[in-house]
């Protein structure tokens, strides 16, 4: 059912019409006495448009003058119209003030925020930003409205980052522009067609504890290492063999001091990964990297499985022998060791559509899929005693994706249970070298400092 407007259900709209037939009847009367009936109703009509353009010239004055209200028509259907209009300015007005407040309640909000953060227009000028958005940029909040903010920031890494291709990426571990101890990170993210929302979060404290914590690890792992190498070595001089009760109590110890200096020497690689800056990039020839690992394999393996090695590409690694050699290790020896005996390990070297692939395949245990999401963090183990029965320190896949992060590869792992698994290193096609002529490697060769490999 349609809802008729109150100004329809109202009762004025009759009154009127009562109120025009009455006269007209009245000047119809009175017309008739006289003997000039028409003119008495023309009269009569004249009258009333008259009256009624005098009530709507006064509606008009009422609404023209609402800051300084004159009386309101009295005039029935008038009258009412003006009451409802006056009623909707009075909700507009109320709803009005409701929304300023809760504009400016947001705004409080957005001022005292921890983080900054600041609107920016598409072409990346400043429309608004919060309090330590100011301080963090040490920008200023009337001055700098409206102006592009490169030209505002003396940060050359800020300004690149915010006119590049990789914006949607956060930018991590920036200086703060005039204030180089301070350490931030930024995230733009779009919140309407044409404004941008830049958040800026001081991470100093944050830096600080992991710079903490990495070198706490580093320190201990250091400190542990020689009084390690001493008990192992003083286990692997004890006798033994004529004293049956304590063999295995040694056995025991020297296997439990090996798998020590193995995480010693694990969490040591880490802190190096952690605090060496750029990668040592160097030709690494990928042909007799191949052959060292499947040597390797075959010596953990002891003939226990079929490994073969497949090199379908001519091409080598730019990057560092010695990270590339630990990765590519601990994926070759994880296969052997998660494979029972019989099983196949196979170890591929191979091109596809300009990326170079690293990749080992095995028929062993497997890892169940929700083990995978968390499977390269630091001591994580599907099974805490396979791993140690195998000699694992948890720590071999988080050495293999650190090395890959640096060298901007990509580790891919496919895994069913009882089945086997698949670790695949992507490479980008920024590291990838094509095979050297027999020219350029005795150029090479002839460099000071560069053996043949
Ligand atoms: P660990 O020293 O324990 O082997 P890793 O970081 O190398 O530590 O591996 C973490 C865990 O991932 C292992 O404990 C093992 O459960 C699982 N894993 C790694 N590689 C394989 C594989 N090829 N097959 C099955 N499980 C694997």
């Amino acid at each position: 059912m349609m809802a008729t407007s109150p100004l329809l259900r109202s009762h004025a709209w009759q009154v009127a019409l009562g109120r025009l037939l009455l006269l007209l009847v009245a000047a119809l009367l009175l017309g008739l006495a006289s003997g000039h009936p028409a003119s008495a109703v023309l009269i009569a009509l004249s009258g009333y448009t008259l009256w009624s353009l005098h009530n709507l010239r006064r509606l008009q004055c009422w609404l023209y003058d609402r800051g300084r209200p004159s009386p309101l028509p009295d005039s029935g259907v008038l009258s009412e119209i003006a009451g409802f209009m006056q009623q909707r300015h009075q909700t507009d007005r109320q709803r009005q003030r409701r929304l300023v407040q809760q504009l400016q309640r947001y705004r409080e909000a957005a001022e005292s925020l921890p983080d900054g953060v600041l609107v920016l227009s598409n072409t990346r000028q400043l429309i608004w930003s919060n309090r330590a958005a100011r301080r963090l940029l040490g920008i200023h909040r009337s001055r700098h409205r409206g102006q592009p903010l490169d030209r505002l920031l003396e940060a050359p890494a800020i300004t690149s980052w915010l006119h590049g291709d990789e914006v949607e990426q956060p930018l991590l571990d920036v200086p703060a522009p005039g204030c180089p101890e301070v350490r931030l990170s930024l995230k733009l993210i779009p919140y309407s067609q044409e404004q941008w929302l830049l958040v800026v979060r001081d991470i100093s404290t944050l830096l600080r504890l992991e710079q903490v914590r990495k070198d706490f690890v580093a320190n201990v792992s250091h400190e542990l290492r020689t009084p390690l190498t001493v008990i192992h070595g003083y286990l692997e001089m004890i006798e033994t063999e004529n004293d049956p009760e304590i063999a295995p109590m040694v056995e025991e110890m020297r296997r439990q001091s090996t798998r020590m200096t193995q995480i010693v020497e694990d969490l040591l690689t880490l802190s190096r990964l952690d605090a060496d800056g750029g990668v040592n990039n160097q030709r690494v020839p990928m042909r007799s990297m191949l052959n060292q690992l499947r040597g390797e394999a075959d010596s953990v393996s002891k003939g226990q499985h079929r490994i073969s090695v497949e090199c379908a590409s001519d091409c080598d690694l730019l990057g560092s022998a010695k990270e590339l050699h630990s990765a590519f290790s601990n994926l070759v020896t994880n296969a052997v060791r998660y494979t029972p005996p019989g099983g196949e390990i196979r170890i591929a070297w191979h091109e596809h559509d300009g990326v170079v692939q690293f990749c080992v395949s095995d028929t062993g245990y497997g890892i169940p899929a929700e083990h995978l999401p968390r499977i390269t963090e630091r001591f994580y183990r599907v099974s805490t005693s396979r791993s140690r029965d195998k000699g694992g320190t948890g720590l071999g896949l988080s050495i293999v994706k650190h090395v890959l992060l640096r060298h901007q590869a990509q580790l891919l792992i496919e895994s069913e249970p009882g089945v086997g698994s698949r670790f695949t290193a992507v490479f980008p096609a920024q590291r990838l070298l094509r095979a050297e002529s027999g020219a350029d490697r005795s150029r090479r060769n002839a460099e000071p400092g560069n053996a043949a490999p």
